[in-house]
């Protein structure tokens, strides 16, 4: 390990940071895991937050009572008074890094809710994920509230075309589970995971229990439970190599998967 540490110090001095041999023993480098027993679970926005008090309730029951065995972070979606914001937006023809940041807004919005709702608990809303304080909750309380979606803001750059910011509150979680080399990812949402089409408004969708990305990606799928950015995020992580979308609507099923039991759809990098 010395001696890598010691070839990429050497390399960092003298190459421009876009220099394979550079990048290559960069990568090399150790790879320590920060929070390893800690799994993120994302409180979807417009699944779950929106549906107010009659999916809120349970879930945040079920969740204080499955901290006494599980580190949690827990990120929120935003949802429709984000897809509002953005219909207004877009409308005006303002852009992607606007859209971005009014996302978050509305994330944050969510986090708050839930922060007030669990302070009783001690369980606390931290600002971006905030490392300075997530480690002294973890120990006290086992859990913390952030905000999913990932703070690009007005930096958020447009791809495809559309004015819709790419990486929303799906990848923000998964991008923190990912830096803090967490234990599991976990999307809770209203629909029991992948289905060929999107049950809401297909006829008669099949359940999809298991897929790679490679196959989501064969399926041509025109609608997603999960965020299609997500995929390629996923094929390069080092460290959260599946993820599981489940339904939190079913009493149960949010212990179930951080038991790791199957109870929605897993997708798998590999
Ligand atoms: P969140 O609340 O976490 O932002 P979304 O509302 O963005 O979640 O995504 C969940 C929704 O995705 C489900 O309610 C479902 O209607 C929709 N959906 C679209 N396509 C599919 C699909 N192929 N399989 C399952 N759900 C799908
Ligand atoms: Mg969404």
């Amino acid at each position: 390990m010395e001696s890598i540490t010691k070839e990429l110090e050497e390399l960092l001095m003298q190459r421009s940071l876009s220099d394979e041999q550079l990048l290559e023993a960069a990568s090399n480098a150790a790879d320590y895991r920060i929070l390893p027993d800690v799994s993120v679970i994302k409180v979807g926005g417009q699944s779950m937050i929106d549906r107010g008090r009659s999916a809120v309730y349970p879930l945040l029951e079920e969740i204080v009572a499955v901290r006494k065995q599980h580190k949690l972070l827990i990120g929120t979606g935003a949802g429709s008074r984000a897809r509002h914001l953005y219909s207004i937006s877009a409308g005006l023809g303002l852009p992607a890094g606007l859209l971005s940041q009014l996302g978050s807004s509305v994330a944050e919005q969510n986090a708050s809710m839930l922060g007030q709702l669990l302070a009783k608990h001690g369980i606390p809303y931290v600002d971006g994920a905030g490392i300075p304080s997530v480690p002294l909750a973890l120990a006290e309380v086992n859990a913390v509230i952030f905000s999913g979606m990932p703070p690009y803001r007005l930096w958020m750059h447009q791809t495809s075309g559309s004015v819709i910011p790419p990486y929303r509150t799906d990848a923000g979680c998964f991008l923190v589970a990912e830096q803090f080399g967490c234990k599991q990812m976990i999307f809770v949402k209203d629909e029991d995971g992948l289905f060929t089409a999107n049950p809401k408004t297909a006829k008669n969708p099949t359940f999809i229990p298991k897929i790679s990305v490679n196959e989501m990606k064969e399926k041509n799928l025109h609608d997603s439970i999960l965020e299609f950015p997500v995929l390629d995020l996923m094929q390069s992580a080092q460290h959260v190599r599946e993820v599981q979308i489940i339904n939190g609507l079913v009493a149960g099923n949010l212990t179930r998967a951080l038991a790791g039991e199957h109870v929605g759809t897993i997708i798998t990098a590999d």
